[in-house]
C-alpha cells in the first residue's frame, strides 16, 4: 500500500458527499436512495478527490473490522446500530443528531492529540479519548477525511495536520 497523502482539500462541491462517501464505503447497509447513490457513483467517476477520500475510508472501515479484539458479534451489533441510526436519519443535508455526534467525538479526539503533528497510536489514543470504539473509528475517519488528521498506511498512528491558523471547532463543520 502507498503512503497516504491527505493534503488536498475538499472541494466545495465535494462536500454534500463526504457522509454519503463514508456510507457506501461501509458497505451492506446504506441510507443511500437508488438515485442519491447513483449521484453519488457519478460524482466518484468525475471526481479523483472523492474516489481517494472513498478508498481510504474504505481501507479504514476494513483494518478497524479486521481487528481482533473488534470480531465480536457485539462489535458487529454496535456497528450495526450505528450504520442504522446514519440511514435512519436519513441523507446528511441537515445536519443530524449523529452527525453532530461524530463531530463531537471528533473535537474530543482532536484535543488528545499532540498539535504539534507528533504521530500518536491509534490504540492509545482510543483509550485517552474513552470513547466506544465504533464511535472512536467513525470520528477517527472523520477526521481524516476532512483532512485534519492523517493516518500512516496502516492506520496505526495518527497526527494532526498542519492547518490554518483558526481553533479546530470553528473548522469542523460540514
Ligand atoms: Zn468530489
Amino acid at each position: 500500500m502507498e503512503p497516504k497523502k491527505a493534503t488536498k482539500k475538499l472541494k466545495p462541491e465535494c462536500e454534500q458527499y463526504s457522509l454519503d462517501i463514508i456510507d457506501l464505503a461501509t458497505k451492506e447497509k446504506t441510507f443511500l436512495s437508488k438515485e442519491s447513490r447513483f449521484e453519488l457513483l457519478r460524482h466518484l467517476a468525475k471526481c479523483k478527490n472523492c474516489r481517494d477520500a472513498f478508498i481510504d475510508y474504505e481501507n479504514i472501515y476494513a483494518m478497524t473490522v479486521a481487528e481482533e479484539r473488534i470480531k465480536t458479534p457485539e462489535f458487529k451489533k454496535k456497528m450495526d446500530n450505528v450504520i442504522n441510526r446514519l440511514r435512519s436519519e436519513g441523507p446528511p443535508a441537515g445536519k443530524t443528531e449523529t452527525v453532530n455526534k461524530i463531530i463531537r467525538d471528533a473535537e474530543t479526539i482532536f484535543q488528545f492529540m499532540p498539535q504539534d503533528g507528533t504521530p500518536i497510536a491509534v490504540p492509545e489514543l482510543n483509550d485517552k479519548t474513552k470513547l466506544p470504539l465504533v464511535d472512536f473509528h467513525l470520528s477517527l475517519g472523520w477526521l481524516y477525511c476532512k483532512q485534519r488528521v492523517d493516518l500512516d498506511e496502516n492506520n496505526k498512528m495518527a497526527k494532526v495536520l498542519p492547518q490554518r491558523a483558526t481553533p479546530p471547532q470553528t473548522q469542523m463543520g460540514m
